[in-house]
């Protein structure tokens, strides 16, 4: 925790979110144990780096429709400043990370993805959807190819209006743009479907895993995100977005 504040600080970053990964298909005892070691490692940070550093507690919670009741109780926290939805993986199915693109039933793969985006959005225990099309992070360059990402346009635009609707927003993850890349995720096509679609809150975010990868590639992002339209982006602190402006 304090090499990445330290990284933050060197990297000329105000505030940082730490966002631990919370699965809820570990288990209530393993996610609640996630959130005590993180909450007594952000006391300490705060202690360290308080006044030079905006340190917000959050949290990755994955795939919160498959327990509801539990989500909602951790998401309940007081202590959170922020919570990242993501869905790393569909019911009876193993992370993205872990799939052969080579050999995937590319069709069902993204309606899978898709429908169970659907219902995480409904269920709306998050801040932010995290890492929107999280899958193409891992697909191989072949698969990418065969991928025709607009024709599910229509379905993210529907998904994308009961974030809006519940006053949920975004997250533009980097990790993409890091690994080699060229585009955030969401890329810049689906950050301007969520313009159109009325959505204001969009926070940035490294996914860095690591202290040396903290804020990699977020000048690359915000300046994306101001090309699609939007002039500021957000902070989230109690639970609450603090708007910035987005400087290119
Ligand atoms: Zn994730």
């Amino acid at each position: 925790m304090f090499s990445i504040c330290e990284e933050a600080l060197s990297r000329g970053l105000g505030g940082i979110a730490i966002t631990d990964h919370v699965d809820i298909d570990s288990g209530e005892a393993s996610c609640r144990e996630t959130l005590d070691g993180l909450k007594t490692d952000i006391t300490r940070a705060r202690d360290a780096f308080g006044g030079r550093l905006e340190i917000s507690m959050g949290m990755e919670l994955g795939e919160a429709h498959h327990n509801v009741p539990l989500a909602r109780d951790l998401v309940s926290d007081d202590c959170l400043d922020f919570v990242i939805g993501s869905l790393h993986h569909v019911r009876k199915s193993e992370d993205y990370f872990y799939i052969d693109y080579d050999r995937a039933d590319m069709d069902a793969l993204w309606r899978n993805y898709y429908e169970e985006l659907v219902e995480m959005a409904e269920v709306g225990c998050f801040d932010v959807v995290g890492h929107i099309n999280y899958q193409v992070r891992y697909m191989t360059e072949s698969a990418r190819a065969r991928t025709d990402l607009p024709r599910y346009y229509g379905t993210l635009e529907n998904i994308l209006k009961t974030v809006i609707r519940s006053g949920k927003g975004i997250e533009i993850n980097t990790s993409s743009l890091w690994r080699g890349l060229d585009f955030t995720l969401p890329s810049s096509e689906v950050i301007e479907i969520y313009r159109r679609a009325g959505g204001k809150i969009i926070t940035t975010g490294s996914d860095a895993h690591d202290a040396a990868r903290v804020g990699e590639a977020i000048d690359d992002a915000v300046k994306r995100i101001a090309s699609a339209g939007f002039d500021k982006f957000a902070f989230f602190k109690k639970r609450t977005p603090y708007f910035h402006d987005v400087r290119q």
